[in-house]
This record gives C-alpha cells, structure tokens and sequence, in this order.
C-alpha cells in the first residue's frame, strides 16, 4: 500500500528563489499544455499524445528565446507537471462519462503565480536525495533542511514540494508500507466498536466514552474566527487587510495541523484497539447548504473518516460505514423499537416501548457497532 509522509521543510533564501523559478517553470509547462490541447480541439483536431507534448512544450521549447530559462529547472519537474496535466484531463473525461467516483471535475484551469499552493514533484529518476545529515538535496535547488517529525518506514519514491497559502514550504513522500512491520505493530484483536461523530462531543464510542477535540485545538479555532471577522472588517486594497489575510492563512494552517494530528493520533488508536470499527456515513453531500454542513466541514469529519479508511486497509482491519439517515439515532438499543425522529437539541430520550431512558449520542454508538458484520478472518 502506498502512503504519503509529508513534513515541513525550511529552504534558504537562494533554496527559495530556486523553488520559485521551478514553481514556475512547471505551471508555464502545466499551461502550455492546457492550451495546447485547446487549440487542438478548437481546430477539431485530435489531442496531441504526451510524446509529443514532451518534445514541443520542453526540448524544443527549450531552445527558443521566450522559454530557454525552462532549462534552468530539473526536466522531471517538467515532465511532471505535463503527466499533472493529462491527469486533470484523465479526470475530467472520467467525470464527463461517469466512471470516476466522488465530486465533479472540471476541465483543467489555468494556474497561477497567485494560486494558493503551488507545487512541484520529483520522481526517482530525478535523483533527489536525503543526505547523511538529513538533508532533502533537490536537482538545481539545493539540499534543504527538513523537520522530520516521524520515520518514514521505507525509503520514498517520489517526493513533491509544496508552498502553501501561509508561505509554509512541505515535502511530501510517497511510500510503500512494509506489511511485516505492520503486523508487528498492530497484530489481530477480537474487539469492535461503533463510532458517533457528533455536534456535541466530536465522537462518541459504543462502550460510552466520549470524545472531545482538544482544548488547544478549540482554541485555536475562536482565535481563527476572530482574524476572520476582523479580516472581513478591513478595506478592501488596504495594507492592514493584505496584514489581516497573512494573519488568518497563518492561524487557519495552525487550526487544521491541530485538527490533523488529534485525527491522526485519535484514528491509530481506534484502529489498533479494534479489528472491527462501524461509523456513522456522514453522507456530506447530502447535507451541503443546511447548517450542519458547516459544523461537518469545521470538525473535519470526512477527512478523519479517510484516515480510519486507510489505516483499516493498512493494519487489516474491517471499516464499516453507515448512512446519516439510517435510524441509528431513533431506534432503541435495548429492545429494537423504532421510537421516531429525534432532532438534534434532543439530548436524552426516553424509548415509548421498553422505557429505557438513552443519551443520544451513545445509544446511536451502540446500534452502529450492531450493525457492523463481524470481520472475517484472515
Ligand atoms: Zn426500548
């Protein structure tokens, strides 16, 4: 199974420059490429293939004036960011005709100097490398000081800088997983567990225990709604509201590392406490425009939902997940009565057939673990 590690890097000045030009190279590329293919269908012609894209948009561009300074950056970046390109139309396609899951893409943009995150992606044979002093040492940028915040647990096969929105510089490796080792870490259990996310508590487990963000993180979040309002407050074109904006990309980058790593050290624990984990299917699409699409965007829920998802197919363990609009929240754990809808400020509820008097959100928990098949042995 293939993982992403992604960690923060701190390029100096001269990196930075580097880093900018490269960004650069690989969106004039990206662009080219976008409109190449545009002119191509305007002429009703067919597509250029990538070979020849490869040749015309960087050897051959290379040697005209307008785009000699393409040779200044690594080739595989280039290649790279035209594989980006046919990838965005791979999607795009798919989407048209309906094979490809999840939202619908559109047909490949333009990018930008001023796009919040700008990217480049080495591959192997780029020869990129990690040195004795550990140190992520980049063709034609120099070797860059990383922050290694965990080991990567085999050794990557492609890495891609990325600049955000707050000026922050990551790399992001992708690596295989060595599946002796995850044994090793996680070895098979007999337990299951169902999973609530919740506006009250963010989860609440089938065996009671609730589970609330951290207290920095909801910190965090009021310091960033606060930056916002005032950010909002300030004169448009103003020097205090281009200061306002670096503020909240600054507090918003906090506030979702926070979120990512309470999800992260919270998810590694239920999938190592369990072989069996049932959760309520937030169905996000279903709820986009209504209130609580909001407060599911805030928690994050479906990022912490792929999390478990992944980690489940890397440990071996059974995920199941189940709809928002089943009646988990209105059927009575202890004798099965379908009791009615129970809107949200419903807290405490009292079962009209057996009299069992449940908490919402722990009652819901236990029909979600019911309703999780027992995981097959493997
Ligand atoms: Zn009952």
């Amino acid at each position: 199974m293939q993982l992403r590690y992604a960690f923060r890097v701190y390029p100096d000045a001269g990196q930075r420059v580097a880093l900018a030009r490269a960004f650069g190279c690989a969106r004039v590329v990206f662009n080219d490429a976008v409109r190449a293919r545009e002119d191509a269908r305007r002429a009703g012609l067919p597509f250029p293939t990538a070979a020849v894209l490869s040749r015309k948009l960087i050897t051959e561009a290379k040697r005209t004036a307008e785009r000699s300074w393409l040779g200044e950056v690594s080739s595989v970046v280039l290649q790279q960011s035209l594989r980006d390109a046919e990838a965005a139309y791979r999607n795009f396609f798919a989407s048209l005709k309906g094979t490809r899951k999840g939202t619908r893409v559109g047909p490949p943009r333009f990018k930008s100097r001023k796009d919040n995150r700008q990217s480049i992606r080495f591959t192997v044979n780029a020869r990129w490398s990690i040195t004795d002093t550990g140190r992520l040492n980049l063709p034609k940028i120099g070797a860059v000081k990383v922050k290694w915040s965990r080991t990567l647990p085999t050794i990557p096969t492609s890495v891609t800088v990325i600049k955000d929105a707050a000026g922050r510089y990551f790399a992001s490796f992708v690596v295989g997983t060595d599946a002796a080792a995850d044994n090793a870490r996680m070895p098979e259990t007999d337990r299951t567990i169902g999973i609530d996310l919740g506006l009250t508590h963010f989860a609440v487990l089938s065996d009671g225990t609730k589970i609330d963000s951290p207290r920095f993180l909801r910190r965090a979040e009021k310091k960033l709604k606060k930056a916002q309002r005032e950010l909002s407050r300030k004169q448009k074109g103003s020097k205090n509201r281009d200061k306002a904006r670096l503020k909240v990309a600054r507090d918003h980058a906090k506030v979702s590392d926070a979120r990512r790593e309470f999800h992260h050290q919270l998810s590694t624990k239920l999938i190592s406490d369990n072989q069996g984990i049932a959760v309520e299917d937030l169905s996000v699409a279903g709820l986009a425009r209504t209130r609580l699409a909001k407060s599911v965007h805030d928690a994050g829920w479906s990022s912490f939902i792929s999390m478990l998802e992944y980690k489940a197919e890397r440990y071996g363990r059974t995920l199941v997940t189940i709809g928002r609009f089943e009646p988990t929240s209105q059927t009575c754990s202890t004798c099965g009565n379908v009791d009615g809808p129970k809107p949200l400020h419903v807290r405490e509820w009292t079962c009209t057939a057996c009299g069992t008097v449940h908490d919402r959100d722990h009652n819901a928990a236990i029909n979600i673990r019911r309703r999780h098949r027992p995981a097959e042995r493997r």
